[in-house]
């Protein structure tokens, strides 16, 4: 591996042709504004956000739902604290909490337990928003609910899988030359799903660690392998090909796979789980979710999880939209890249 002043050098002094590279998780964007990466990076290197944020990507229908039920009497909602405040199409979880919505902030989906077990008369609604890195944890969830027989908790389920949304992004023509592929997905669910894209669209995928010397490391490969359709893995201590088989094997016993709505993008074929019909009665309504309207039209994470702007180049942007007034998911989460480009000061 080439030692890290050389890779430093190569990143600072690249004169080749212009390269757009996308980091695709949320947790990586976070990363690259805290190290500071894109102050070390040549004026021809691009680093663009993707759609790697599990509450910027969650529809507006979604949270649309979580409110209805919240009012329901007899019904609480149970939820992380980030999508309390992500606006629906009219308004969000802490408003309706205000209008007498039921609605209670956990910090693990096993806290559901004790509550649904304490209080029999109410039918919690867990939130189970994620990616492949969490839905191993709803399915320890659901199993736990099952063998219980705990019959007043349901889930209401926004999971989504990455390998369709790069090719989505791919297909519609992004411009797009590399991707730092997302490390704790492939962990659960390895990088095998990114070869093809790798392969049919000629660009190179780096699965990269989430410390600063892991990610400029990965960077320089992939400047480097521009135009190759290969899928090289950076974090091989705990990425493999195949990811992890118990962790997927526990997925597959309650969740299948089904059509997702993306915040933004719309519904991406494949590329959503939601609860296996053996499990139906545990479902709060994830399979009828469609819409996604804005709440405030001016928004622009659209753009900003399709890597075709850059938050600071929204108009809302540390102005109407910030941490405590989000106009969009992406100025919610730490991992949103509104977020993270506001709290770092990150300009590219
Ligand atoms: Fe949406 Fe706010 Fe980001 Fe603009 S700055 S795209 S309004 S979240």
């Amino acid at each position: 591996m080439a030692d890290l002043n050389s890779v430093k050098q190569f990143l600072r002094d690249y004169d080749g042709p212009e390269m757009n590279i996308m980091e695709v998780c949320g947790s990586h964007t976070a990363s690259i504004a805290k190290n500071g990466i894109p102050s070390m990076l040549s004026k021809r290197i691009h680093l663009l956000s993707g759609p790697g944020c599990p509450v910027c990507v969650t529809p507006s229908s979604y949270i649309d739902r979580l409110i209805e039920l919240s009012l329901t009497p007899g019904m609480c909602v149970v939820t992380f604290g980030d999508l309390i405040r992500v606006p629906g199409s009219a308004g969000n979880l802490a408003e309706a909490r205000g209008r007498g919505g039921r609605v209670k902030m956990i910090y693990s989906p096993m806290d559901v337990l004790p509550m649904a077990e304490e209080d029999r008369k109410t039918v919690f609604v867990f939130a189970a928003v994620g990616f492949e890195t969490t839905t191993p944890v709803y399915a320890l969830l659901m199993k736990e609910i099952t063998e219980k027989g705990i019959d007043n908790i349901r889930l209401l389920t926004a999971l989504k899988t990455m390998p369709p949304v790069v090719n989505f992004l791919c297909e519609s023509g992004a411009k797009i030359d590399a991707f730092l592929a997302p490390g704790h997905v492939c962990v659960v669910s390895g990088y095998r799903g990114y070869e093809p894209i790798a392969e049919n669209y000629s660009v190179p995928f780096g699965v990269s660690g989430f410390s600063g010397p892991e990610l400029l490391i990965t960077l320089c490969a992939l400047v480097r392998d521009r135009g190759r359709g290969v899928v090289r893995n950076y974090y091989p201590l705990v990425a493999t090909r195949d990811g992890n088989p118990g962790a997927l094997k526990l997925i597959d016993q309650y969740f299948e796979e089904a059509p997702a709505y993306w915040r933004g993008i719309g519904m991406i074929p494949g590329s959503g789980r939601v609860l296996r019909d053996q499990y139906r009665i545990y479902d709060a309504g994830s399979r009828d979710l469609t819409e996604d309207r804005k709440a405030n039209p001016a928004c622009r994470c659209d753009q900003v999880l399709t890597g075709k702007l850059r938050p600071y180049e929204c108009p809302l942007f540390g102005k109407v939209c910030t941490p405590m007034t989000p106009q969009g998911a992406c100025m919610v989460s730490q991992e949103g890249s509104c977020f993270s480009y506001l709290a770092n000061h990150r300009r590219d």
